[in-house]
């Protein structure tokens, strides 16, 4: 009886190891699937001494029941962590001031171009910039520098990029629709109940094909106060206070495809980028437009018409925690996701933010910190700016190396635990994380090792393998 139990032990220790194998493969994993089969081969050996050396029963026992002692103490639920519940609240500490999006690296580079009136009014107030921004913009004024050029500037993926990102564009002019542009809606759209205009929302955007949809009340806190970024010569909106008046947000996030983000820091990764924020336009200019043609205001945040910080309102909707590197950790996909919001008059019924464990999990992980080639993001504590704490993010430095090799990096995107698909394997330890403590304290070094602290870029399929073994001509 206690050989038979320590053989179906064991043997389903060799069937877990033999899965966690399998997925890593199918991952593309560099060490994660030897230690799959270094945990399979062990089972094996302690399968063989179990059925041939009785003596070796006791120690192989003791073995087993200190690990399956660490799983059940994993299963032991923990207090939650208030501060995630709070939502956004929960890392304001003092009276933020509203960001300016003249002040965003992007739109510094993009839009204030020497000689024009608005970058001499910009640099007249902000002095302590122009250097900085001049050496930065004299490795090209798009945010990429010179696109592509890790990968030779390999003309395919570089022209999807410019595909990709330039869609959004096409629909920025359509982000507010004007209001009774629709047909004059009847008073009955007026009186639909916030419960069912919630649901409705909800399906209408995964239709469109959103991976996560969450409401929120609007904290006006995260509006930009000023328009910085101009990209259809609207000059005259330069610096105009932005409207933030509208009260409900319906976020959005969009999955970025696992194997895409994997070959980080080269051109598959911000190909599917410019995907996903074209998906994005797409879908929230749609829902706009839905509001509007039931008799509401709404206005489409997406990658070329943002008005809004798209983390903080993820977090308040219930999509997921803020990470060490300043993305939103959604839940099922991580940092691999693009954020979007409409938002409306219409009443709406709110989600609550969640706790996940990732904050827990970030104080220990550094993994994304330590892999940061331009060292952007803080390995240390929170830090407590603008009357908000948190780990904040060297945009600076991290634009920079956007610059040098002319894609946008997502290495911190890629090697995050919470990014790995959202299979059977990463949904069990996602949903242990969230409910213990003990899980909180040692998964990020297990994690370590067993799948190492390094960064592997990770091989593409040949559709968009930036190798260029055809020698096409690059130019773009
Ligand atoms: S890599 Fe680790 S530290 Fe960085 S965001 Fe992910 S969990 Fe947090
Ligand atoms: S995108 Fe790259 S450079 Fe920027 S913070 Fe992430 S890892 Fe660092």
């Amino acid at each position: 009886m206690f050989a038979a139990l320590l053989i179906i032990f064991d043997i389903l220790i060799i069937a877990a190891s033999f899965y966690f194998w399998y997925e890593s493969i199918r991952e593309k994993e560099k060490r994660a699937p030897m230690t799959g089969m270094a945990g399979a081969i062990s089972g094996l050996v302690l399968l063989v001494l179990i059925i041939l050396i009785p003596g070796f029963r006791i120690y192989i026992a003791v073995i087993f029941c200190f690990t399956a002692g660490f799983g059940l103490l994993c299963l032991i639920p923990c207090k939650q962590n208030q501060r995630a519940l709070k939502g956004s609240f929960g890392f304001i500490t003092g009276k933020p001031k509203k960001i300016d999006e003249r002040d965003i690296v992007f739109a510094r580079n993009r839009c204030l171009i020497p000689g024009s009136d608005i970058y001499k009014r910009y640099y007249r107030a902000h002095p302590e910039k122009e250097e900085a921004d001049a050496k930065r913009r004299s490795m090209g004024t798009h945010a990429l520098g010179k696109p592509g050029s890790i990968d030779n500037c390999y003309r395919p993926n570089n022209s999807m990029v410019m595909a990709g990102f330039q869609f959004p564009m096409y629909l920025a002019k359509h982000a507010k629709p004007e209001f009774g542009a629709h047909p004059a809606p009847d008073s009955a759209s007026k009186l639909i109940d916030p419960r069912k205009g919630s649901e409705i929302i909800k399906g209408f955007a995964k239709l469109l094909g959103a991976s996560l949809v969450g409401i929120c009340k609007v904290n006006s806190l995260w509006s930009y106060s000023h328009r910085g970024e101009i990209f259809f010569e609207n000059w005259e909106d330069w610096g105009k206070e932005l409207d933030a008046s509208l009260p409900w947000a319906v976020v959005i996030a969009t999955e970025m495809d696992h194997e895409l983000v994997g070959a980080g820091p080269h051109t598959p990764a911000i190909v599917e980028s410019g995907h996903k924020y074209a998906k994005g336009a797409y879908i929230t200019t749609i829902l706009a437009h839905w509001f509007s043609a039931m008799g509401f205001k709404a206005v489409a945040d997406h990658h070329r018409h943002y008005t809004k910080l798209m983390v903080p309102l993820a977090v308040d909707a219930g999509l997921g925690e803020l990470g060490r590197q300043g993305y939103l950790i959604a839940k099922k996909y991580g940092p691999r996701v693009r954020l979007f919001a409409v938002t409306t008059d219409m009443p709406l019924v709110p989600d609550q933010p969640i706790d996940m464990g990732a904050e827990d999990f970030c104080k220990r992980c550094l993994k994304c910190a330590e892999a940061c080639p331009s060292k952007s993001i803080p390995t240390g504590e929170k830090t407590n700016i603008n009357g908000i704490k948190r780990w904040k993010l060297n945009e600076e430095s991290c634009f920079k190396y956007w610059a040098k090799i002319g894609t946008d990096c997502s290495i911190c995107m890629g090697i995050c635990p919470f990014s790995r698909p959202d299979t059977l394997l990463h949904r069990i330890v996602k949903l242990i994380i969230a409910r213990s403590h003990l899980a909180r304290l040692f998964f990020p070094y297990i994690d370590n090792i067993i799948y190492g602290k390094k960064w592997h870029t990770k091989p593409v399929s040949s559709w968009i393998d930036y190798k260029n073994q055809y020698g096409i001509k690059n130019e773009i």
